[in-house]
């Protein structure tokens, strides 16, 4: 019979990872504490820099399970040594004793109404990035009339000592030139301006999406942060900024204001760490044993990670670094255990 891996999240790292331990002849105990697979990607509608719908890059992988157990809805209740195994309770009541653990549990979005001065959660036209991808998702078109101006805010609760996160989020740069080109696209009339500290291109085709932006579309970048946002009686955002580059302080009138909410270590992030005996970094994600040579191992034997559970990372990162958790517990696992 094939040996057991326990595989905490059910998101990309979690499915590829789950896939690829298959394939090397393991059985994966896929365990997803929310109703479906699939993490943030099954959110996303389309992906940067080319604008791939992320279901295509989901679906096949959600049609490549068989070999793997998964269970959705379930979360762990414990998890102990013994001996040089590991004991895991589910909270569905069933249990695995395995040698090795791989912890996918991903990120939360930064929650924006802990940012009081953008307004999230109190005026309406104030959203995240990620609902914007439901709206674009669902095909929904704004459901406030004549939208004439909106702004893109860069850094919310990511390089942000006060919102307790000095780190960049990585990916948020990309992701507000791409929503921003595709409203662009739905809606060539509105202006959008990007209030941005400074860019983080880094991926290949980056930089032209974002020169893209501003000669095809028309985007205005401002370098500078927003300071504060208001709302008139009907209900229109005046957005205060200050144009760095310019040095001149800026009121706009908006419709809508899209927050790049940044990366947060996933919630149960430090109660796995406490039954496991592992620590997290002072930015609440997992810290792997070298960031430079062994990303997916732990301090502790038996324990390996893979995505973003160890900081932010795009989803090519997240599937490269799955694949190399399965090589570095298949490793592992063929070593003789030490009683
Ligand atoms: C707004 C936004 C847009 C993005 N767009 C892109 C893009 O276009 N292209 C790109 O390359 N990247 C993009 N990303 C990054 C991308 O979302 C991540 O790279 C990817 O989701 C990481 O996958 P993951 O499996 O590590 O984490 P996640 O997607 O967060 O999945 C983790 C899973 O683990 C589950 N989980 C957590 N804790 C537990 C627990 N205790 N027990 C059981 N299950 C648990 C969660 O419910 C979730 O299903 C974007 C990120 C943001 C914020
Ligand atoms: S990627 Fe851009 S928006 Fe996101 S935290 Fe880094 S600099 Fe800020």
């Amino acid at each position: 019979m094939s040996q057991n891996v326990v595989v905490i999240g059910g998101g990309p790292a979690g499915i590829e990872a789950s896939r690829r331990l298959r394939d090397l002849g393991y059985t994966p105990i896929l365990v997803e504490k929310q109703p479906v697979l699939g993490g943030h990607l099954a959110r996303w509608d389309r992906l940067f820099p080319d604008g791939v719908e992320a279901r295509t890059v989901l679906g096949p992988m959600l049609q490549d399970l068989d070999g793997i157990k998964y269970f959705t809805d379930t979360e762990i209740s414990s998890i102990n040594r013994l001996k040089d195994t590991w004991v895991v309770m589910l909270s569905n009541g069933l249990s695995a004793q395995v040698r090795a653990i791989l912890l996918t549990t991903g990120f939360d979005l930064f929650k924006a109404e802990k940012k009081e001065e953008y307004g999230y959660g109190i005026y309406e036209r104030v959203i995240t990035n990620a609902d914007l991808e439901d709206w674009f998702k669902a095909g929904a078109a704004p459901q406030f009339d004549h939208v004439h101006t909106i702004g893109f805010v860069h850094c919310v609760g990511s390089r942000d000592e006060k919102a307790g996160n000095r780190q960049c989020s990585k990916v948020c740069c990309v992701t507000a030139v791409k929503q921003a080109c595709e409203f662009k696209e739905k809606y060539p009339d509105v202006t959008v301006y990007c209030f941005y500290m400074d860019l983080r291109m880094f991926g290949r085709k980056f930089e032209d999406l974002y020169l893209k932006a501003q000669k095809d579309y028309g985007i205005r970048f401002v370098r500078g942060r927003v300071s504060e946002v208001s709302e008139d009686l009907d209900g229109h955002l005046f957005v205060k900024a200050e144009d760095t580059l310019f040095g001149k302080p800026m009121k706009i009138k908006m419709d809508l204001l899209v927050l790049m909410a940044g990366m947060a270590p996933a919630a149960g992030t430090s109660d796995l760490a406490r039954m496991t005996n592992i620590s997290v970094g002072d930015d609440g994600f997992f810290v792997p044993s070298s960031i430079v040579d062994a990303p997916c191992s732990s301090s502790r034997e038996g324990i390996f990670f893979a995505g973003t559970a160890t900081g932010p990372k795009t989803i090519p990162e997240t599937l490269s670094e799955a694949a190399a958790a399965a090589m570095a517990i298949d490793r592992y696992l063929k070593t003789p255990a030490k009683r």
